[in-house]
């Protein structure tokens, strides 16, 4: 079987103004990338900014970096106030679009069926979607990681199991990420073993609900404190298909971390 595209992406979160983000584009459009990083069907990597700033980024940036929203809403268009939609991202660039990280599920309420729909929607618009999943501190300190991922994961599945395509094309633009809760923003990284049982525990999953093949091709990311330090190991793993970085994409180190890590 071919080696699953190695994927980085970033999430700038609500970070950045124009000229900081202007800043950060020239930097990378700088940057001597190898021939690999960057192309779409060996080793892609999109950097995400708040979606004001997409458009300007995207008009901006070298093209071999795509560009992703970090939410969408799962209708087109209508009265909904403040959302936007997967098309609006498509209109205005992006390829790629973040759901369901644990921000959006926390502090904006999100359930896991909301993210299905999103999941769906976004798909059917034609981006490419980074579903997040993860669990707590706590959650993990009560053995209930697996049981919690499960639940966030069959959302998804739910959702694009319905989708009416075949399976390759169901599951072709969608990649999931995951990471821990315990490891956003906080420093603390899962270790690279740890990762790995994880990762490996998900495609099991995914597997006994979707068949072997599309197992073996979905890419599943990893996401938490990853930085320059821990990238490669991290990426080393079998079942680590790519790194999902916060933090650290808004620091100079992000362009090693593509480097270095695929
Ligand atoms: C994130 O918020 O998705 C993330 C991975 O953040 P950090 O790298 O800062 O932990």
């Amino acid at each position: 079987m071919a080696r699953r595209k190695f994927i980085v992406g970033t999430n700038f979160k609500m970070n950045g103004s124009r000229a900081f983000l202007q800043d950060l584009v020239e930097n990378l459009n700088r940057a001597d990338l190898d021939s690999n990083v960057g192309n779409e069907e060996v080793h892609p990597i999109f950097i995400s900014p708040p979606s004001l700033y997409i458009e300007h980024v995207r008009q901006n940036l070298r093209k071999d970096i795509a560009v992703g929203g970090q939410n969408c809403f799962w209708k087109s268009s209508g009265a909904f106030t403040g959302e936007i939609s997967a098309e609006m991202l498509k209109d205005v660039g992006a390829d790629y679009v973040i759901l369901g990280h644990t921000e959006r599920r926390t502090l904006f309420k999100e359930s896991d069926t909301d993210i299905g729909l999103k999941v769906v929607h976004a798909l059917q618009t034609g981006l490419k979607v980074i579903a997040c999943i993860g669990e707590t501190l706590s959650e993990r300190e009560s053995n209930t990681t697996l049981q919690v991922l499960f639940r966030q994961l069959q959302a998804i599945i739910d959702h694009v199991q319905n989708l009416d395509l075949n399976q390759e094309e169901k599951w072709k633009d969608l990649v999931i990420a995951y990471e821990p809760v315990w490891a956003i923003g906080t420093g603390r990284v899962a270790a690279p073993e740890q990762a790995q049982e994880v990762h490996a525990a998900i495609r099991r999953r995914v597997g006994e609900i979707c068949g072997l093949e599309v197992a073996e091709t979905v890419r599943i990311i990893y996401g938490g404190s990853v930085n320059l330090g821990n990238a490669l190991q991290l990426a080393r793993e079998r079942d680590v298909d790519g790194l999902f970085v916060g933090g650290a994409s808004l620091r100079p180190e992000f362009v090693q971390i593509y480097m270095g890590a695929g």
